[in-house]
């Protein structure tokens, strides 16, 4: 493991991978989550991310981005049951629309909308559209 920041006082995703915030979490193993995100720009809009606390891809070691890019393809996978085609996505520092910093790669089912990168209008996950979905995707 390379030097790297700490994790930082308050991160949501920390706390995410700490179980002390809750999350729809779709797949976990030692070095890696995979959750979905709770303002999702479509169905399934899920999260994958380093458990260790990094705020952007060069605060981390090859083998550790191995191991995020490793659930990053099992859950692009695992989206293909939801719809062929999706979206990987990266956002670094503010200026990208970075607003949680701590590394995350987006991945995003498209299902034809026109336009699903719009900043306004996103609606919270609710329980019941949460359900299903988790199970789609957390399935082996
Ligand atoms: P960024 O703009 O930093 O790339 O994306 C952060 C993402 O995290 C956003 O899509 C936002 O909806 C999502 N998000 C923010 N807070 C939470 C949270 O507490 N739980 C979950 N599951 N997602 C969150
Ligand atoms: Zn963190």
């Amino acid at each position: 493991m390379t030097p790297g920041p700490a994790p930082a006082e308050k991160c949501i995703f920390c706390d995410i991978v700490a179980g002390r915030a809750p999350a729809y979490k779709v797949y976990e193993d030692e070095q890696t989550v995979a959750f979905l995100d709770l303002f999702p720009l479509t169905r399934g809009h899920t999260l994958v991310i380093p458990k260790r606390h990094g705020a952007r891809l060069t605060d981390y070691a090859p083998e550790e981005l191995a191991a995020v890019l490793r659930t990053l393809e099992t859950m692009c996978r695992r989206a293909e049951r939801l719809a062929p085609d999706y979206n990987v996505g990266l956002n670094a520092g503010a200026t990208a629309g970075q607003i949680v910093f701590h590394l995350h790669f987006h991945l995003i089912p498209r299902y034809g909308e026109s336009n699903p990168f719009r900043s306004t209008g996103r609606k919270r996950l609710g329980d019941d559209e949460a359900g299903n979905v988790v199970a789609e995707l957390s399935a082996r």
